[in-house]
């Protein structure tokens, strides 16, 4: 049931690349002058590319590109032309905002239909979107690519868990859309009600938004009995829908490399880097017309790999996203992820699977406390002592590790804060 664009053979498929990518920047040569302005710098913009190898002598773009281009500076066309704007939240100060032509809209619901497919969605099921709708580009991108494959959506937005309970158990749906972090809320309240997540129907969920692992996959699934799937996206690329994990495989994301050109460069040197090795990943639209963007340094940290899939897609698969560029913290000189952490805290049969890492510094190096819940029952001292130990062995430096009373961590309703720099 892959879609046509997703089984090219390579070489179609790179021809099909840079034919779209020499059109993009023959436009881009025009509009908006923020890029063009750019490229006829750097004196990429008069020919076209002849391979795309030659991509890298384009131009990076950045956040603090979009930032300074605050409101409506890169919308590359006519602003008539634009019938979505969405954004994301920025941690400090004004959201970077994005614009969607009519076209732009379409070709999103479309990558987004291709994850629910990759996740095992059919046509006729039910999806209740736990994402949240409004600017943040989740729930409005996951609902219209369901709308597209011809599922039934409930909108259910974030928060109010108990509500979302209600509704799951009450309308059954096939598929859930959520953070993995929220999901795992979802099922702990159930218990909390004393209803088993595990009776709800649900078979799949396609979870995304934040970094997240194996082991929390682990978690996830066994609490309601279901596959539980990535999905990855950026709105400066086009929202949720970039790539997408199978259900067959669950083995690294599809990237709809026809829409979107991915690269994986290493954050510090800015080369590019071969498949296997992490770093940042660089993204360049291929047919958004309003709020292109060209080699867009995403922050996210992740490697490629271009070998065959066991599903038939021929499409490159990215890792799972190991975290943020700037969410990666240094302790006694080791370079450390949250979502390295997680992977311990959720390995133990004894810890809940919430945490929060509280950085510190009260003398001349830093500190990490590591929080964790004990499950109900279970020895919590001696899990901390265990964990403490894992962490030692697989950072060669020590953590300290606090357990706290079960539900006393805060709860994600969206996007989990993972990380308190208390620096
Ligand atoms: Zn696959």
């Amino acid at each position: 049931m892959a879609s046509p664009e997703e089984t090219l053979r390579r070489s179609e498929l790179s021809a099909l690349q840079l034919e779209r990518l020499n059109r993009q920047l023959s436009r881009l040569s025009e509009s908006p002058p923020a890029i063009a302005e750019r490229l006829a710098s750097q004196g990429v913009a008069r020919r076209p590319l002849a391979d795309l190898e030659e991509v890298e002598r384009l131009p990076f773009m950045t956040k603090a590109d979009l930032r300074e281009a605050y409101p409506l500076g890169l919308f590359g066309a006519a602003r008539d032309q634009v019938a979505r704007i969405q954004g994301s939240s920025g941690t400090r100060g004004k959201p970077t905002l994005v614009g969607y032509s009519p076209s732009d809209l379409t070709l999103w619901a479309e990558v987004v239909a291709r994850c629910l497919t990759l996740a095992g969605a059919r046509p006729g099921q039910m999806l209740h979107n736990a994402y949240g709708y409004g600017l943040f580009t989740g729930g409005l991108g996951l609902h219209a690519g369901a709308e597209r494959l011809g599922l039934t959506v409930m909108p259910a937005s974030g928060g109010q868990t108990q509500r979302q309970c209600l509704l799951i158990e009450d309308l059954r749906p096939d598929g859930l859309a959520a953070t993995p972090s929220y999901a795992l809320n979802i099922a702990e309240h159930f218990r909390a009600e004393g209803k088993d997540p595990r009776q709800m129907g649900l078979s799949w969920a396609i979870l995304g938004a934040e970094p997240w692992t194996e082991e929390m996959r682990r978690a996830i699934e066994e609490a309601f009995a279901i596959d539980a799937l990535d999905i990855y996206g950026l709105s400066e690329v086009i929202g949720p829908g970039v790539a997408a994990e199978c259900r067959e495989a669950k083995d690294g994301l599809h990237v709809h490399e026809d829409h979107f050109l991915v690269e994986v460069i290493d954050p510090e040197t800015l080369a590019p880097l071969p498949d296997g090795v992490p770093g940042e990943l660089v993204f360049t639209t291929l047919t958004r017309q309003i709020s292109p963007v060209l080699r867009y340094r995403s922050g996210d940290v992740a490697s490629l790999d271009h070998t065959p899939c066991r599903c038939g897609r021929t499409t490159v698969r990215m890792s799972r996203i190991k975290g943020r560029v700037d969410d990666m913290f240094v302790l006694r000189g080791v370079n450390i992820f949250p979502s390295e952490i997680e992977r311990l805290v959720l390995a133990d049969g004894e810890l809940a699977p919430v945490y929060l890492l509280r950085l510190s510094q009260k003398g001349p190096l830093p500190e990490l406390l590591v929080e964790v819940e004990a499950l109900a029952g279970a020895d919590g001292e001696r899990a901390a002592r265990r964990l403490s130990r894992a962490l030692h062995d697989n950072f060669g430096v020590r953590m300290d590790v606090a357990v706290k009373p079960p539900g006393s961590l805060p709860r994600s309703d969206g996007k989990a804060r993972r990380l308190v720099d208390e620096r």
